[in-house]
């Protein structure tokens, strides 16, 4: 086979090219010549940043990305009684009423209480404690609707909120896909959980939430970020990870100061998700 001229200046008197020989006993010579430049100009164009393209501090991942590996399912085995509160522990609720509790407005919290439970009632709003807290060891325990409706986020639905603003999402991950960073136990938007520690739909299940909230320096200006440490029925799910800043929905915002106690919240996401058992230790 006679080699291939690719030269396109090699032209003859006539202004014809000499390789016209060549090009026509090579018919697919112009198909891989033209190929062979779009490969060339698309590798000069800088890449488009696509969904998948932010990095930040904290993670390779976008936010919110069906990409995201699934944490390895661990089954934590069947629910016990109730963690009795510690003798130094500030009860939040016991069971018995919402006195310790009210809305995002400053008006009595409407959710149902009952059987030692509270229950989300949807459009009641979220709800939070009437003191203020900042570093803590808080203990929550909840149970997602025995009745399974709905996917995804809209499963199940509710989050424990430190200091008004960090949430560890409440969700009904028993057999439900969703983005991992948005799967019961994730700290929203930001790290899933280390494994999917769900117990079935209806089971009581507990959080274990080590947090040290964030220091803010004389300008108000972030000098060292919230960590957590979380476990989901008795089980590991964070490490002492250092957060970015708020937990959002599509967004992983900057740390906007805010005083040094604030509530603990708990989210009306339209779900009848049920509480119970919480007691937190101040650090
Ligand atoms: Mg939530």
């Amino acid at each position: 086979m006679k080699p291939i001229r690719l030269s396109i200046r090699n032209t003859g008197r006539d202004g014809r090219s000499k390789d016209r020989g060549a090009a026509m006993k090579h018919p697919h010579l112009k198909a891989y010549l033209c190929l062979l430049l779009a490969g060339v100009v698309l590798a000069c164009v800088p890449g488009k940043k696509g969904k998948e393209a932010p990095v930040d501090s904290i993670s390779q991942w976008a936010i919110h990305d069906m990409a995201r590996p699934a944490p390895p399912v661990v089954d934590p085995g069947p629910a016990g009684l109730p963690a009795v509160p510690p003798s130094d522990a500030i009860v939040l609720f016991n069971g018995r009423d919402l006195s310790g509790w009210e809305d995002g407005k400053g008006r009595p919290a409407k959710w149902k209480v009952e059987d030692g439970y509270m229950e989300v009632v949807a459009k009641a709003g979220s709800i939070q404690t009437k003191r203020g807290f900042g570093s803590c060891q808080l203990h929550v325990e909840w149970a997602s609707p025995v009745e399974v409706k709905g996917e995804s986020q809209g499963r199940g639905n509710s989050g424990v909120f430190l200091m008004n603003t960090y949430e560890v999402q409440v969700l009904d991950s028993y057999d439900n896909i969703t983005y991992a960073d948005g799967q019961a136990a994730s700290i929203y938007g930001q790290y899933p959980p280390l494994v999917n520690a769900c117990r079935p739909p209806g089971e009581w299940q507990t959080f274990d939430i080590v947090f040290h909230r964030p220091l803010f320096d004389g300008e108000k200006k972030i000098a060292r970020p919230a960590r957590m440490t979380v476990f989901h029925n008795g089980i590991l799910v964070h490490d002492n990870v250092e957060l970015s800043g708020p937990t959002s929905h599509k967004i992983r915002p900057p740390y906007v100061y805010h005083e040094d106690r604030l509530p603990v919240s708990l989210q009306d996401h339209g779900n009848p998700v049920r509480f119970r058992n919480i007691w937190i230790r101040e650090l």
